[in-house]
């Protein structure tokens, strides 16, 4: 019996499975290393702008604590359970361990679709949650971070909302702040930077020059926006983008200067232009180099794998690819280079972890140190998973998780089973 459940969920499991056969570990390991430690579902009672009030649910899951306090993002969303949390919980395990951070992962979020509320319902939903998390979370114990629907004025929030409550201000207790409240530099555009940086990497293993390489970004959010301008800034040019409102697609390269001023007016891509408009599921299967999806879950799936027709796939959101594509894909290994999602989307959690440290210390650096370690965390990453890959013969994702997996599994062993 398991409280977690949903098709996310099912494919965190599915995927472990695949890693736990390759590793051999036996039966009665597999659900010590995979469940998660502790679940916390909160409700969110906030007043409305119109007098009422609304409950909104929240949830927390904390997958493991071996190698220190837990760390991932807050995601609002209007369809957010418990098992698509715990999912990406155990997501951020299996990237925090390749990365040789000291954390376990966590996740959490509340179901609301932060699009509906206005600023002063969206900040009584953030305190609101943060408040009810408080015995939960803690600098030592699980840190937060933004994911889909949050950003740097959240985290404010959630800072200020644990601050007050402890009676002085701790930085520490949150990652991807604004930098005047303690934030880092270069967070905001550390995913996305880090997606276009590992790009670069594979661009050169598959032999692509990026003068007139092509990518296609779908999501326009903190990571595929700067994501988008990041390629385009390394001479790729983007030939689609999508987000929840319109998906644009020109062969002939979009302008992403001017999608840039658009979405800063307005905040989504809808009414950018109506020359450019495309279906939006028809943009994943358009020719291109580089395909970027940065939104949700399970959009590369066993049904569209064999029309994907790019060279790289480079995963900036968490899970955007089933385990039936990853099938599809095994077999077109020599012509298709896979950055996995806790490969390619790590640069968050690292330059938080760097937030994080400097928050502790009370010492900050400079954008271009942060982006140097950056770099160097990335490349050491990437290299760890090209060496397992080859000397394996496995696929990048299973040889990215298979050393997650097993960090986190030798932690747990020499620590033991207590009591
Ligand atoms: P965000 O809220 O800033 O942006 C999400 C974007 O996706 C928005 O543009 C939204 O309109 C779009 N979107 C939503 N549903 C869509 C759909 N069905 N089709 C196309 N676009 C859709 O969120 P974010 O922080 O950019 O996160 C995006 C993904 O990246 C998530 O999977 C998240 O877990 C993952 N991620 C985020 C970070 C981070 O640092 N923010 C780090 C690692 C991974």
């Amino acid at each position: 019996m398991t409280i977690y459940s949903g098709p996310v969920f099912d494919m965190a499991r599915r995927q472990f499975g695949v890693i736990a056969d390759y590793l051999e570990i036996p039966e009665a390991e597999r659900d010590w290393l995979l469940q998660p430690k502790r679940a916390i579902a909160v409700s969110c009672p906030v007043r409305r702008d119109d007098g009422g009030v609304s409950v909104f649910q929240g949830y927390r899951v904390q997958h493991h604590l071996a190698l220190g306090p837990t760390k991932g993002g807050t995601r609002f969303s209007a369809s957010l359970d418990i098992g698509e949390v715990a999912a990406l919980a155990v997501w951020m395990s299996w990237k925090c361990a390749l990365a040789g951070l000291p954390y376990g992962g966590a996740k959490g979020g509340v179901a609301v679709d932060p699009y509906t509320l206005s600023r002063r319902e969206l900040e009584g939903v953030s305190r609101r949650y943060m408040q009810e998390m408080i015995p939960f979370v803690g600098p030592q114990v699980d840190v937060m971070a933004p994911d889909m629907g949050t950003n740097e004025q959240v985290m404010a929030w959630f800072m200020d909302t644990y601050s007050m409550y402890r009676g002085s201000a701790v930085p520490e207790i949150v990652t991807g702040k604004p930098v005047e409240l303690g934030g880092t530099l270069g967070r905001r555009e550390a995913t996305g930077r880090g997606l276009a940086f590992l790009v670069g990497r594979a661009m050169e293993r598959m032999g692509i020059a990026p003068g007139g390489a092509t990518a296609i970004v779908q999501g326009y959010g903190n990571v595929g926006g700067v994501a988008a301008r990041a390629l385009s800034e390394r001479g790729l040019r983007v030939l689609g983008v999508s987000d929840h409102t319109a998906a644009y697609h020109d062969p002939g390269g979009l302008d992403i200067d001017a999608i840039d001023r658009h979405v800063a007016k307005t905040g989504f891509l809808a009414g950018y232009s109506t020359q450019s408009l495309i279906d939006p599921e028809a943009l994943l299967t358009m020719p291109c180099d580089v395909l970027a999806p940065c939104a949700v879950e399970r959009v590369v799936t066993h049904v569209n794998a064999d029309q994907i027709k790019c060279r790289i796939l480079a995963e900036g959101a968490n899970g955007p690819t089933t385990p039936g594509a990853d099938l599809v894909f095994e077999q077109r290994k020599t012509e298709m280079f896979v950055i996995p999602d806790i490969l390619c989307n790590a640069g968050g959690v690292i330059v938080s972890y760097f937030e994080w440290v400097q928050d502790l210390q009370q010492y900050y650096w400079g954008e271009s140190e942060v982006a140097e370690k950056l770099h160097l965390a990335l490349e050491r990453s990437l290299h760890n998973v090209e060496t397992r890959a080859k000397r394996d013969g496995l696929s990048n994702r299973t040889a990215a998780m298979a050393i997650g997996v097993e960090k986190v599994r030798k932690a747990m062993q020499l620590r033991g089973l207590f009591p």
